[in-house]
């Protein structure tokens, strides 16, 4: 069975770190998109190189170029079994174009959890966020704090903020979401799959909440 999980919500909604959380549970690999784009930067791929005059901004990379990278990963041998999608699809296109995708692959989308939080936290967490340099664990300097201080729990490597967690491209990102992303809530909604889960709970609660609705373990 083909199992295919779209994690849905705000940037700064914890879709990153409930991925990395639930991922291994569900025994899906997590595909993030903002990740890979990270990855060819770092690399200093074309790729990389287009993305980031996009993402430093807060706006999103064009559509063609996202589902192209989208569809070449999904279609390496990890994901024989599905995978759990984190960023992607953000606009209207990138969600049709994911469910001709998925046809093509014999899946569908099994689930889309909804993480909900309001707007004015969304601000807060995003501009106290860190992300380690080797695997992008992330951390809040309030909230989730590393033990050692600029310091990943998990590989000791380096904690950075993001370029665009800096104050001024968090507030323009929340607006390319209400006007991009938003209307993804309604399309899943009319499909039956959207699962809505208060992402103002504790780390903890929201995965346990997110397990508990996942149609894989029900
Ligand atoms: P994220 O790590 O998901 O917050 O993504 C960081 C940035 O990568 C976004 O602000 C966009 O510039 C870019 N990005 C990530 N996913 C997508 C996507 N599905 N479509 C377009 N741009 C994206």
């Amino acid at each position: 069975m083909t199992t295919y999980i779209i994690l849905l919500g705000p940037p700064g909604a914890g879709k990153g770190t409930q991925a990395q959380a639930i991922s291994e549970t569900l025994r899906l690999p997590h595909i993030s998109s903002g990740d890979i784009f990270r990855e060819n930067l770092k690399k200093e791929t074309e790729l990389g190189k287009l993305a980031a005059g996009f993402m430093n901004k807060g706006e999103l990379v064009p559509d063609d170029v996202t589902i192209a990278m989208i569809r070449e990963r999904l279609t390496r041998s990890d994901c024989q079994a599905g995978a759990l999608l984190d960023g992607f699809p953000r606009t209207p296109a990138q969600a049709v174009a994911l469910s001709n995708m998925l046809e093509e692959l014999g899946g569908q989308v099994a689930a889309v959890p909804y993480i909900s939080v309001p707007e004015p936290v969304l601000i807060e967490r995003l501009t106290g966020r860190w992300t380690c340099r080797q695997a992008g664990h992330i951390f809040h300097e309030k909230y989730n704090p590393s033990r050692q201080p600029g310091r990943c729990d998990f590989d000791g490597s380096e904690l950075y903020q993001r370029e665009d967690d800096k104050a001024e491209t968090v507030t323009r990102r929340i607006r390319v979401y209400l006007e991009q992303t938003k209307p993804l809530i309604d399309y899943y909604q009319q499909l039956g799959c959207l699962i809505e889960v208060d992402g103002t709970l504790p780390i903890e609660q929201v995965t346990a909440n997110l397990l508990a609705a996942l149609p894989a373990n029900e």
